[in-house]
């Protein structure tokens, strides 16, 4: 590992958080503020960060709302993934000279902990790498396509933003995995034929021209069987509609609403990439072959009274059209039956 000279920095300039935004921010809730360093603890390290990351979740973070990361303090220094050279260490383990991964990005300097930085290995790549194919957006890419919504064999696979950060490298790793055909859609003709000349794409999508569905249904006539979403909206409702039964969907990223101020009408799943939910769909007449099983487990839940159930009878087949009415509304506790007999 390099080795080299310590160096002292005293003062650094970091970005802080200067106001809330209220939709699309502005350079206004952003301050460029001068700060000291403080000296190193035993154990802790000072970097010089060569380069930062911004993500588009960073803009979760800059209102005053729950969610699966904390949001930015007021008036002070946003964070995020940056790398950057060890200049000086008291840290037995990253030495002066290397290259960290880290999370305290937003800054020209960061004193931090050595067990809160990664020494990475610019041998082979660049460091940038370890923002980006690397960094959290790759594996972001890897862990959707390999474990949320498994490529299989031939299938075909939909990216969107995929000129982006995740998507660029979406398309590639769809296509290592097997998928017999790989769809993009991305802003504007430049990035589309990206897609297609660089990133993989055997077909890209405009989406500034619209009507997606109709150009996901030529593109893939048959359907999707995986789709990656980091744009919810009208990308998912395009999306749900063109997939083929049985497919899968690894919900990443909603950023047609990150700006936005209202909810959108119907349900918000970007809530089930934040909390991580599983949603999956069902149709009982493809599961009668487990009939034998459930009545094995049931019936005796209802031999022994340990499973309540409840019923609501209508009297007569000329009651039915209200009973079936009634089911509609709420008339019913428990199953809804009809006495014919
Ligand atoms: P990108 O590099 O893809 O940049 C964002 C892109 O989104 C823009 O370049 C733009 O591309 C596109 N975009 C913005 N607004 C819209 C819109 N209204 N409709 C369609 N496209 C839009 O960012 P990342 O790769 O870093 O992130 C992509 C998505 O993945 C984001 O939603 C992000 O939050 C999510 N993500 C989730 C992670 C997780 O752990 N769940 C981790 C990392 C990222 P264009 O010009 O093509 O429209």
């Amino acid at each position: 590992m390099a080795t080299a000279a310590p160096r002292t920095v005293t003062a650094t300039r970091e970005i802080h958080l200067a106001a809330r935004p209220t939709g699309i921010p502005g350079p206004e809730h952003f301050a460029l503020a001068p700060v000291d360093l403080t000296p190193l603890a035993e154990d802790q390290i000072l970097v010089r960060n060569t380069w930062m990351s911004v993500d588009p979740y960073m803009r979760g973070r800059m209102d005053d709302a729950p969610s699966y990361i904390p949001p930015f303090e007021l008036g002070a220094p946003l964070e995020g993934s940056a790398v950057g050279e060890v200049i000086d260490s008291r840290s037995a383990h990253v030495p002066v000279g290397a290259t960290v991964s880290h999370f305290l990005g937003w800054r020209e300097h960061a004193v931090l902990d050595a067990a809160h930085a990664t020494v990475v290995d610019t041998s082979a790549v660049p460091e940038t790498a370890y923002l980006g194919p690397l960094g959290t957006t790759g594996l972001t890419a890897y862990l959707a396509l390999t474990e949320i919504a498994p490529v299989r064999e031939g299938d075909t696979v939909y990216v969107s933003a995929a000129a982006g950060a995740v998507g660029s490298v979406a398309g590639q790793i769809a296509r290592r995995l097997g998928a017999g055909r790989v769809i993009g859609s991305a802003g504007g003709p430049a990035k589309t034929g990206l897609l297609l000349s660089e990133f993989g794409y055997d077909a890209a999508i405009d989406h500034r021209e619209g009507d997606l569905a109709g150009h996901l249904a030529k593109a893939a006539p048959e359907g999707i069987d995986v789709y990656l979403d980091s744009v919810g909206g009208d990308h998912l409702t395009a999306a749900l509609g063109a997939m083929r039964p049985r497919g899968r969907v690894a919900l990443v990223g909603a950023i047609s609403a990150y700006n936005a101020t209202e909810p959108a009408p119907g349900p918000d799943l970007y809530q089930a990439a934040t909390k991580e939910l599983t949603l999956r769909g069902m149709i009982v007449g493809h599961y009668l072959d487990r009939f034998p099983a459930f009545l094995g487990t049931a019936i005796p839940w209802i031999q022994d009274g340990s499973l309540r159930t409840r019923e609501t009878v209508y009297e007569g087949l000329d009651r039915a059209p209200e009973a079936f009415l009634g089911v509609l509304s709420g008339a019913n506790t428990g199953k809804m039956l009809v006495r014919l007999g």
